[in-house]
Parts: C-alpha cells; structure tokens; sequence
C-alpha cells in the first residue's frame, strides 16, 4: 500500500504523512528532507545552490541514513532545497531513492511536491494538501518562534509564497495534484481534524 501526500510548504503535510504512516502501520519518507539536505551540503562548503555542477555532486554524495535534521530545517536549507530541486538532474538523483523506499513492505508513506505524478503515480491514495499562504505562514512562524528563530511573519510569508511560485512554476516535476488525488484543504481544520479527514479518505479508497 503505497499512500502520496503532496502539497505546498508548511501545508501540514508532514505531520499528517507521519501521522497516516503510524495508523496504518508503514513506512514514512519525508522527501523534502532529501532536497533540503542537498541544498544545505552545497551551503556548507561555500558552494552556489544555483550551480548546477555543484548541486548534483551534493545530490550524488547524498547519504539518506545521516541526514541532519536540525541543519536541515533552516530557512536558508529550505531556499536552498527549492533551488536545487528545480534541476532535472538532482531530481534524477533522487527518484531511485525513492522509488525504493516505496516498495517496501508492507508499504510506504511520502510527502512531498511530485509523489502522486512522477515519484510514485501508481499510488493507491493520494493526497493534495493545500491551505492559505497566510495561514501557512503563520503556522511556519509559530514553529520558528518556538525553536527560538527570530523572523516576522511577513518574512516567513514572503519566503513560503516565493518557494510555491518556483515549486509549481519550474519545468522539472513542478508542485501539482495528480488528476486523481483527493484534495485537503486544511485553513480551517486543526491536526486531529486533518488526520481524521485523511483517513476517512483513505479507508474510502481502500473499500
Ligand atoms: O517539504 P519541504 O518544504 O521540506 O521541501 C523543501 C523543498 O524541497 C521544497 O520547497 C521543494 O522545492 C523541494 N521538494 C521537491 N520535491 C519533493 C519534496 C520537496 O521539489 N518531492
């Protein structure tokens, strides 16, 4: 059983896919942390995340079992991640990586911007998850705030709607629902309420 879970940053995406991934008992790949920790390999020697060269060395050195994930979760490695993930390349690095995480068994969650079309279209459920930049963004600070970084929301929202725009506007694997992805609107639900949402969704799908 393989279960796709896309959308926008700081959509709730993640927590959900863990979520969903704990009730139904299979695996979770956090996607982005992928892009993120060749974003950030690139930052931390110096390197131009916008340099393609440099970029896919980072990709090709990956090692997904030591991945830092507070290095990672920066603004700066997410700015970086976008940049990177928009070449053709890097996202050819990955896509085997991930392709193998989702045979699995007894299967797989991921989260990420390309599961439901290009990593894994032949999910068994996939889900969009959307909910207002605003919103978004204000989620995004909260987190920020309470890990002691100091950046204003409207930085925050500024940062989330540039990365949406590259997200769905590049030619490689752009940000986009599958034509059969269930869409999750979450502005108005709280964490329980999405989750509830979801699996209602899926235990649907599933019969
Ligand atoms: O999900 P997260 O916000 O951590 O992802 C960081 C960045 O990695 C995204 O903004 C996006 O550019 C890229 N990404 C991607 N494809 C995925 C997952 C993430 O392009 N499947």
């Amino acid at each position: 059983m393989i279960i796709a879970v896309d959308g926008p940053a700081a959509s709730g995406k993640g927590t959900l896919a863990r979520a969903l991934a704990r009730h139904y008992g299979l695996a979770y790949l956090d996607t982005g942390s992928l892009y993120r920790a060749v974003g950030q390999a690139v930052l931390a020697v110096g390197g131009d995340p916008t340099h393609e060269g440099a970029a896919l060395a980072a990709a090709k050195a990956l090692d997904p079992t030591r991945i830092d994930e507070k290095v990672i979760r920066t603004a700066e490695a997410g700015h970086a991640a976008s940049l990177v993930a928009a070449m053709p390349a890097v996202r050819a690095a990955m896509l085997d990586l991930q392709r193998r995480f989702a045979a699995r068994k007894p299967g797989a969650v991921l989260d990420g911007r390309d599961i439901g079309t290009v990593v894994c279209p032949q999910a068994d459920v996939k889900l969009f998850v959307s909910a207002s930049p605003e919103i978004r963004a204000h989620r995004r600070w909260l987190e920020l705030n309470s890990s002691g970084v100091s950046l204003s929301e409207a930085q925050v929202l500024e940062d989330v709607k540039e990365r949406d725009r590259r997200d769905a506007e590049r030619a490689a694997s752009p940000m986009r629902p599958a034509s059969d992805a269930h869409l999750l609107d979450t502005s108005d639900l709280s964490i329980e309420a999405t989750f509830d949402a979801a699996v209602a969704i899926i235990d649907k799908a599933m019969g």
